[in-house]
């Protein structure tokens, strides 16, 4: 069966008053969020019962809700709307943000339909995805699409991997044809310094952002402090800088390129740094506005590998191709777990103890976090990885209600969208989520699978994102994954019987 992208299904919206349907799918004139407990993405509290207006695809007003004028007229002020979504008893908040993306059409060589994790990005209430490396002239085609309404998708920002060059002229050629192609920005990753300053001096002239996915390479944080660099993806380059001696003391058979090696000895890199040296780069990364996207979930195999091979949701939702390219082999990277150790997990887990003090620290000297679930690797699947980011934000020491703005308003500004993105707010893009549930009391409810509570006695399954606005268009989350269910389905069927 062909993949549609658009859901069919018309879901009512029931509203007391037997109002307009919302329809999945749909962008409308006037699309009215009713009753809704709104938490924005600015670090502010939970606040209602507020009235959302969506004209197109832009946010006109939030208004706090008056009920007597709303049961007179059946709608709030300004006229009847097209379609209503009864938010009575949710939350909404904006769109989450994926600053640490990948679109993904194939895994280990082999293909998997980039509507499967589409419909889960946006399931998982994901808004807005940074795409930090894929097939760039794909990435762009998908990015037009989405934002003409063509396909169910986040809206897209194309930041291409950088790619090698071997001088600063083949670099600084190498920056304008990506920003000729069309790129919101450059991933770098591996770079010596030379060619990181003056690749970094053209990008800051021409309007383009960097992502640094540090390595144990040439360059740590300070080179990106000094070069201007937007964010540090992961962790590397952090606790490296802060080595007295300048490097790791690695064993004499470590090799970079064994990739059992290389995470291994990862997990001995946050005890080997100096806490006072820390302090300093991560005051050196404050004032020369270097953001953190940690991408907390991706390394969590390392410390807790039965965990990671065993998430609920691998039942029904993960399809066959990434299921396979999550099975150890040299061949896929980050599929590193042959001969994991109880020894390598309990450094990880001090090294996650490490890194989540640095991550509060950080943020307490002023510095801006972000999120991105990096999926795709290491037993994550898309979306589902940026929720359990969250749950580890919180782990780390961060209220929700930080948790949530480093998830839609500080990645708002990694992008450099913070004046329409990442807010509730009129004039901002209509991009929000619908939760069923309090997610300031249990992040887990924004998980499209639910959770259980007790109500009366009895066990209940709730929780999930109801609706995704992406652009004023409302998706219903259940239809979206029923499609993904189908998919997998299908998938498994078809690799069975071949
Ligand atoms: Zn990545």
């Amino acid at each position: 069966m062909a993949f549609r992208f658009f859901v069919g299904a018309i879901v009512v919206a029931t509203l007391a008053s037997g109002q307009t349907t919302a329809v999945s799918g749909r962008r409308v004139n006037r699309l009215l969020i009713h009753n809704a407990t709104v938490v924005d993405g600015n670090g502010t509290p939970a606040s209602g019962p507020k009235d959302i207006v969506v004209e197109n695809n832009r946010i006109a007003d939030v208004i706090p809700l008056d009920p007597v004028s709303f049961s007179r007229n059946g709608a709030p002020a300004g006229g009847r709307p097209d379609a209503v979504i009864d938010a009575t008893g949710k939350y909404v908040l904006p769109g989450l943000i994926n600053a640490h993306a990948h679109l993904q059409e194939e895994r280990g060589g082999k293909p998997q339909p980039i509507g499967y994790e589409l419909n889960i990005w946006l399931s998982c209430g994901i808004t807005t995805i940074r795409d930090v490396g894929s097939d760039t002239p794909r990435a762009l085609e998908l990015r037009k699409q989405s934002a003409e309404g063509e396909i169910a998708a986040p809206r897209i920002f194309v930041y291409p991997m950088f790619g090698r060059a071997r001088n600063a002229a083949e670099a600084v050629a190498r920056v304008r044809s990506l920003k000729q192609m069309g790129a919101d920005g450059i991933k770098i990753l591996g770079i010596d310094r030379d060619i990181m300053e003056a690749m970094e001096a053209e990008a800051h002239k021409l309007g383009l952002r960097i992502a640094h996915h540090a390595g144990v390479e040439e360059t740590n944080a300070w080179d990106d402090i000094k070069f201007g660099t937007t964010s540090i993806e992961h962790w590397y380059g952090i606790p490296d800088a802060a080595i007295e001696s300048g490097r790791q003391n690695f064993p004499p058979g470590y090799n970079y390129n064994n990739e059992t090696d290389r995470f291994r000895y990862a997990g001995h890199l946050w005890r080997e740094a100096n806490p006072e040296l820390l302090g300093k780069v991560l005051d050196g990364m404050v004032q020369a506005h270097v953001a953190w996207v940690p991408t907390l979930d991706i390394y969590e195999a390392s410390r807790d590998l039965q965990r990671a091979q065993n998430q609920p949701w691998f039942a029904e939702y993960l399809h066959p191709t990434l299921a396979e390219y999550f099975q150890p082999n040299p061949k896929n990277h980050g599929s590193y777990f042959i001969g994991w150790t109880s020894t390598d997990e309990a450094f990880w887990k001090e090294n996650y103890r490490l890194w989540m003090a640095a991550l509060r620290d950080f943020d307490r000297r002023g510095g801006l976090i972000g999120m991105g679930d990096d999926a795709g690797f290491i037993y994550q699947m898309y979306g589902f990885g940026l929720i359990r980011g969250m749950e580890l934000h919180q782990e780390a020491g961060f209220h929700p209600i930080k948790i949530i703005q480093q998830a839609t308003g500080n990645n708002a500004r990694i992008l450099g969208q913070e004046e329409r993105l990442g807010r509730v707010r009129a004039g901002f893009a209509a991009d929000l989520i619908v939760v069923n549930g309090n997610p300031l009391e249990d992040l887990k409810v924004l998980y499209p699978t639910g959770t259980e509570e007790i109500r009366d006695g009895k066990v209940v399954h709730t929780g999930g994102i109801e609706w995704t606005i992406k652009d004023g268009i409302p998706y219903h989350v259940p239809a979206l994954m029923a499609q993904v269910r189908e998919t997998v389905a299908t998938a498994r069927n078809a690799s069975t019987h071949r």
